[in-house]
């Protein structure tokens, strides 16, 4: 029998000893000190490995199979309800049978009390199936989940002292009806003017004479949009001139549902006008909502939208590090399998060197996404419950809450960091592999026979939702170098800590990481410098006064590079820390550190040699600078 998990000796690395599960199941089980939680770390870990075999099992045998059907037949548009096909629908209802929707709910909600961090090898296996249903599946539980967390931020969740668990939460009944697999969820944020602009949303909320909430605005391209819940971000407030952050501090977020059966009558509420026709992907429906003077509840308070989409927005982007794995495993074992079989001038051609050089990049590229992306949701859900523990059940030795704060920090801080470095590289990376599997088919690969082509097309929108690649850039741009002016003293203690570890670590591993290291140091000390020396010339304000937009264009122009170094650097340090515990980690890191450290040269060399053309015929007026574009590509 197929198994999409037991096949997998990296993914198990993680459950068996590659990840530090013990503080991880002990903020989750005895947060609450539940009676039937699970009595050690180990017996957890065992059950959570059982739940993963046991979706490698469907994953592989169920999902796998009709892969190519659930490609060709796709959701319909029938009479304003979205109708998925009977391929799918059944997968949907094995699914429910399975009752694995509630998996990272508490069990007093009906759920089995797993760490998130278990869902995510599940989206996995679902992906390397088919990467749409992973999407759709997510959006289930993901979305029951999200409906928790954002009640106990705006602390509508209170917590039953006595029997250590949930008492109450606002959003009970929802969370009641899709851990049962009678409903799921959507986040409706994009409309057909406003995507990675956030303040450009033009949805608006109005309240009533009876104070009810009321939205008008059309969103599109809607992942399951066809939900009965839907999370929608929109306009509350006026803009305020002066305001920098005008427009994101004007959005809030309300529930709306999609109907409401009153008196026998069902009273539709969201209208699903377009089924969207797409690349790939198309076990999901991607789906245009209208909310025309739709009832809305608002969550948290009025101008927190932005805020509260933030709040979601890492496990989300960890959520697509998870599908894109899925699909590069998928990706390489069709290559490889094929590169096994097929012979080409008297060997198979996965003999030949640039092909075998190709399925080694490919097959290294997956263990070090897969460390990042493992090591980025460890941070993160540690971050979640030791807040959740701060908040319910807070130490009362001082010095054990000051340990905790300063632990929740950390582990944000590290999550914070490690995020959008995962979502980045697996969705290029994701791309990159189903090319590569295209290639390596040759002919075979272009047509549809063996799936190659799929991959390809369902990987394509991996780099646009949930943040495009290039915001996904900014983001981790903007971060690391408003830390060096925040911090000037850490980034002189980092550098100089590189350097000495480049020249006296006795690993010779480790000092191959703290060269890198040392070379993201050197490209951040190369913008600071040439930002500064502009903002001299220019005169501008002072140096306490940096404003991202105005003063960082040549780090903007460079941030996809600075992404890629930083993503290279963070692989690394996590596959030496495991090469470190685990020597049988090592050959990892070193063929890791190979790909990587003429990789991250090369792009040193091109953010301090290129640039200043382009921005200068930015400077210029609209009309020259295009004219001048025009002229220097011809
Ligand atoms: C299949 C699918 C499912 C989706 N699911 C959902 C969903 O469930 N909910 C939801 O709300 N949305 C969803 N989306 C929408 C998705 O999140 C947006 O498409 C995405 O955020 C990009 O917005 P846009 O399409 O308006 O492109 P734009 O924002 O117009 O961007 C176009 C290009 O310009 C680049 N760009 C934009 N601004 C900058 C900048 N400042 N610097 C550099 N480059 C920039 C972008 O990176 C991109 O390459 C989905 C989209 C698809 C295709």
């Amino acid at each position: 029998m197929a198994n999409f998990y037991e096949d997998n000796p990296d993914l198990q690395y993680y459950f068996k000893k590659g990840l530090d599960w013990g503080p991880l199941v002990e903020l989750t089980e005895y947060l609450y000190r539940a009676p039937d939680a699970h009595p050690t770390a180990q017996e957890a870990v065992e059950f959570y490995e059982s739940i993963l075999e046991m979706m490698g099992g469907f994953t592989a045998e169920q999902v796998a199979p009709v892969t190519a059907a659930i490609d060709t037949q796709h959701p319909a548009l029938d009479n304003g309800d979205v109708v998925f096909p009977p391929v799918l629908q059944e997968i949907m209802d094995q699914l429910k049978e399975l009752e694995l929707h509630g998996m990272c709910l508490p069990r007093e909600l009906g759920g089995m009390n797993c760490p998130y961090l278990v869902s995510l090898p599940v989206v996995e296996m679902l992906a390397r199936a088919d990467v749409s249903v992973a999407a759709h599946v997510g959006f289930h539980g993901g979305m029951a989940l999200a409906a928790l967390v954002l009640s106990i931020y705006e602390e509508s969740t209170e917590f039953d002292r006595e029997k250590n668990q949930i008492g109450s939460t606002r959003f009970a009944d929802m969370i009641a009806e899709i851990v049962a697999g009678e409903a799921w969820g959507s986040m409706d944020i994009t409309e057909p003017g406003a995507g990675s602009d956030m303040a450009a949303l033009a949805t608006r909320a109005e309240q009533d004479d009876q104070g009810q909430w009321r939205l008008t605005g059309t969103k599109i391209f809607i992942t399951s949009g066809h939900a009965k819940y839907h999370f929608v971000v929109a306009k509350t407030e006026t803009p305020k001139e002066n305001d920098a952050f005008s427009g994101l501090n004007d959005l809030s977020m309300f529930l709306v549902k999609t109907y409401e059966d009153i008196d026998g009558e069902r009273v539709r509420y969201a209208h699903f006008d377009k089924l969207e026709d797409k690349l790939g992907h198309h076990g999901s429906a991607t789906v245009a909502v209208r909310f025309e003077n739709s009832p809305g509840e608002l969550i948290g308070a009025r101008g927190q939208g932005f805020r509260l989409m933030l709040l979601l927005m890492n496990n989300a982007r960890l959520g697509v590090g998870f599908e894109s794995l899925g699909i590069c495993e998928a990706a390489w074992r069709l290559a490889r399998d094929y590169a096994q079989e097929r012979p080409s001038m008297g060997k198979t051609i996965d003999k030949h060197e640039m092909i075998a050089e190709y399925l080694e990049g490919m097959e290294t590229t997956i263990q070090g996404l897969r460390a990042i992306a493992m090591e980025g949701a460890w941070h993160e859900e540690m971050s979640h419950k030791i807040h959740l523990m701060l908040k319910y059940m807070p130490p009362t030795e001082a010095g054990e809450k000051q340990r905790m704060e300063a632990a929740l920090a950390r582990h944000q801080r590290i999550s914070r960091r490690l995020t959008p470095l995962v979502k980045y590289m697996g969705s290029e990376g994701a791309v990159d592999i189903a090319q590569r599997c295209i290639q390596i088919h040759g002919g075979y690969g272009y047509i549809t026979e063996y799936g190659a082509e799929k991959l390809l097309r369902d990987a394509m929108v991996l780099p646009i939702y949930e943040g495009t690649s290039q915001i996904q850039s900014l983001m981790v741009t903007k971060d690391s170098l408003l830390g060096v002016i925040k911090n000037p003293a850490g980034f002189l203690r980092d550098t100089v800590s590189a350097s000495w570890r480049s020249w006296f670590a006795t690993d010779s591993a480790e000092r191959r990481v703290a060269r890198l290291q040392r070379r993201r140091l050197g490209v951040m000390r190369y913008l600071m410098r040439r930002l500064a020396l502009a903002k001299l010339r220019g005169g501008v304000g002072s140096f306490a006064d940096w404003d991202p937009k105005r003063d960082f264009a040549l780090a903007m122009l460079h941030a996809e590079r600075l992404m890629l170094i930083s993503i290279d650097v963070a692989v690394s340090e996590v596959l030496l820390a495991q090469a470190q515990r685990h020597p049988e980690r090592k050959p990892i890191l070193e063929r890791y550190l190979e790909q990587a450290e003429p990789r991250c040269w090369h792009l040193q060399h091109v953010i301090t040699t290129t640039g200043d053309r382009l921005l200068a015929t930015l400077q210029q007026p609209a009309g020259e600078g295009k004219e001048a574009l025009v002229a220097a590509r011809t």
